[in-house]
């Protein structure tokens, strides 16, 4: 359905992923993109299996979208804008006659305020591919097994594109953002030991 381009352009690029660390706090991302610390935890290591199984038990279902019959259903579909200098995985798109309906799989039923920051970052990438429409965008929860249709405006282009200017000027200057506002972020963040500005 998208031919990717070469890898290495794409390894140059940022992922989509990130968003939902710099979403939490821009430190982490600078803590991940500039000094290549990855603490994964055990949470988010159960995330990633969660989604894994999801996405077996998805693939021997019928249907991918209640609202949708008809439709070829393609899984983890790699995604990018030359634009944004982006790339990511869609968990899944279907793919009609009318156009392209896209899924994305979440591990919580809680939007922690980087959902819609994701996807559309995924719908810009598949509007900048030519030929098929974007019809709808929706967040597949998987602790409850529903579909949240996620609308974008204006307004979250513009969110997204001040993100990625932000993460982008980050990387190139390799400057560490200041902590975030929310100390209740900070009691709970597992890079909590390199921020000693914070406590
Ligand atoms: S401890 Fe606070 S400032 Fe430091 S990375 Fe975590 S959330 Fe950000």
């Amino acid at each position: 359905m998208i031919e990717p381009p070469d890898a290495e352009l794409l390894s140059a690029y940022l992922r989509i992923n990130e968003l939902k660390n710099y979403a939490y706090c821009p430190r982490i991302s600078f803590y991940t993109l500039c000094l290549g610390i990855d603490r994964e935890t055990g949470l988010s290591r159960m995330g990633i299996e969660a989604e894994a199984e999801t996405k077996v038990r998805m693939k021997r279902r019928k249907h991918a979208l209640h609202t949708v019959v008809e439709g070829r259903r393609h899984f983890d579909v790699t995604v990018f804008s030359h634009t944004y200098r982006i790339v990511g995985r869609l968990d899944e798109v279907v793919e009609t006659a009318d156009g392209l309906y896209l899924i994305d799989y979440k591990d919580t039923d809680r939007d922690y305020g980087y959902w819609k920051l994701q996807m559309v970052a995924y719908r810009m990438c598949l509007d900048e591919a030519p030929a098929q429409a974007v019809l709808g965008c929706y967040i597949y929860s998987i602790p409850t097994q529903q579909y949240h249709e996620v609308r974008l405006t204006r307004r979250d282009v513009d969110k997204l594109s001040l993100a990625l200017t932000e993460l982008h000027a980050m990387v190139e200057s390799e400057l560490c953002p200041p902590p975030v506002q929310q100390i209740g972020k900070c009691r709970v963040c597992q890079y909590a030991r390199f921020c000693n500005d914070v406590f």
